[in-house]
């Protein structure tokens, strides 16, 4: 099969008390299989089968539509996790250094109106989506998206998505998505951002 799904990082539990261990594990074994799983149905047989995430979700027009709908969910869905498992670590929280942090202070303000903007995003977004730090080719962008869709789906880098479906924070948060979003800054593994803006704006 062409789409995998990767292993978390760290054990299932090591996000406590941020994220909780049963939530981590329906999250990653569940939910994300799931979006692994359908992915790879709706592509099998076709000549997308084997192109990478970022081929197809950046060119999502060119897929039948047929399938087109189940590929943009399902495929959107793997890569924002993928990506959403690397962004969190045991070890995280703090600031964001280096030049990801001077970037952050020249278009957005400060490290403490990046997370203002990306956690009112968050909490705005009816239903479910992402909330995310992006490089748009020309410099640093904050918004949201609704359902599974990615911000490679506009051309857009993404360097930081935080998940805001209730399948993300309901077992520990309830309704309480801004308390989510507030303690999910704790878990935050700046490096890997500072890696993901590195690459972004090198080559
Ligand atoms: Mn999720």
């Amino acid at each position: 099969m062409p789409f995998e799904l990767p292993d978390l990082p760290y054990a299932y539990d090591a996000l406590e008390p941020t994220i909780d261990e049963a939530t981590m594990r329906v999250h990653h074994d569940a939910h994300h299989k799931a979006y692994v799983d359908n992915a790879n149905a709706a592509l099998a047989g076709t000549e997308w089968e084997n192109r990478p995430v970022f081929e197809i979700l950046g060119d999502i027009e060119i897929i039948p539509e047929t399938i087109r709908a189940a590929v943009r969910n399902n495929l959107g869905g793997h890569s924002n996790h993928s990506l959403f498992w690397m962004s969190m670590s045991p070890d995280g929280g703090g600031a964001p250094g280096g030049d990801l942090a001077a970037a952050i202070n020249d278009s957005i303000g400060s490290f403490d109106e990046l997370k203002k903007a990306m956690n009112e995003g968050g909490v705005k977004r009816f239903g479910s989506g992402w909330t995310w730090l992006v490089w748009d080719g020309t410099g640093l962008a904050v918004y949201s998206t609704p359902n599974q869709d990615s911000p490679i789906m506009q051309s857009d880098v993404p360097l930081l998505g935080i998940d805001v479906w209730e399948h993300a924070y309901y077992l520990k948060y309830q309704n309480k998505r801004p308390a989510y979003l507030e303690a999910w800054w704790n878990v935050v593994d700046w490096p890997e951002v500072e890696r993901r803006y590195a690459e972004a704006t090198t080559d």
